[in-house]
């Protein structure tokens, strides 16, 4: 394992585009209590095909009018040139500086796969039309996206990312701390100089996060499964156990150089913030 602390520690926070009045007032109350600890950005998840486009954009908005820099997700699939020039563009004059730029899932029942295959040639396509007008973070895979045709192959594309001109990556979340070095490890050997940021998911319900990883292709440690599955209803009990692992996880990920943290908030404020002062960021 080797330690990686190059760059100064990023803290970034991820929440998704509220589709009603009440999830839109608690996200209000969410951003207010993560503001406190002064992080680097806010991000705003996007539905593929565009099906949360203003939302995203409304909420991308009125965070950065509050004062903290806020980067919308942007993923490609079943998108055409032309769509994605009209976001840019919207916000470009907003005074929008940093994208995560994706490929996005097609949902299922949408036959248009769109103009762009990969987020490769998304991240091409936003330096070709903006030059450096965006910071672009870009999404990584310690443990290997579900799709890939081999760990190799996988790393490979995310370098195509990489020389496209992206500037930092973001990681799907895992609990294993060691998928994370050996990945960063391997960027290392390939030349990809860049903050590469562990994506950090707090555990507050364990069906929930074995369905979610499921599909995401993040391993749950048979212990932690075990673990989880023992409190059964006993949600104060999962909460204790999720604190203390992500915590710990975090921990190491910072004592060992992982360029900062960024936590994939399901618009809760308090699992994110417990960890955060376990960890001594006070707010
Ligand atoms: P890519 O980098 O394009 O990779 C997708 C697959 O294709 C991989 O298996 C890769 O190995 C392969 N591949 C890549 N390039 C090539 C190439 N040139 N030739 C051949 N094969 C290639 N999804 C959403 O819908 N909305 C969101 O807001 C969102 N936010 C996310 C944020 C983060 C930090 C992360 C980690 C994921 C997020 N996702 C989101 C999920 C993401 O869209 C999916 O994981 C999707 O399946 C892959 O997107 P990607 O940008 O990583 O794709």
């Amino acid at each position: 394992m080797q330690t990686q602390k190059k760059y100064q520690q990023l803290l970034s926070f991820e929440f998704y585009p509220p589709k009603t009045e009440e999830g839109a007032l608690n996200l209000k109350g969410v951003h207010q209590k993560l503001a406190k600890l002064k992080p680097d950005f806010f991000s705003v998840t996007f539905g593929a095909g565009g099906s949360t486009r203003d939302k995203t954009f409304d909420t991308v908005v009125k965070i950065q009018e509050q004062g903290v820099s806020a980067a919308p997700h942007l993923s490609c699939v079943a998108s055409t040139k032309d769509n994605i020039r009209q976001m840019l563009s919207s916000y470009q004059q907003k005074g929008i500086t940093k994208i995560v730029a994706l490929r996005g899932d097609i949902p299922s029942g949408m036959m248009s796969a769109g103009e762009f295959r990969y987020a490769n040639e998304l991240v091409d396509f936003i330096r070709t039309e903006t030059g450096n007008a965006f910071q672009i973070h870009v999404a990584a895979y310690p443990e290997v996206h579900p799709q890939a045709k081999s760990a190799t192959e996988d790393l490979r594309n995310f370098k195509r990312k990489i020389d496209a001109g992206a500037n930092a990556a973001i990681t799907q979340y895992f609990y294993n701390v060691e998928a994370y070095f050996y990945f960063v490890d391997a960027c290392e050997k390939l030349g990809i100089d860049l903050p590469i940021v562990p994506g950090i998911m707090p555990i507050t319900n364990y069906s929930q996060l074995f369905r979610f990883s499921d599909m995401c292709g993040a391993d749950i440690p048979r212990w932690m499964r075990k673990g989880l599955e023992c409190f059964g209803d006993d949600r104060a009990s999962i909460i204790a156990f999720g604190n203390e692992i992500v915590t710990r996880l975090c921990q190491q990920l910072l004592d060992y150089g992982a360029p900062g943290l960024h936590f994939y908030t399901m618009n809760q404020a308090d699992p994110t913030l417990a960890i955060l002062d376990n960890l001594g960021f006070g707010a």
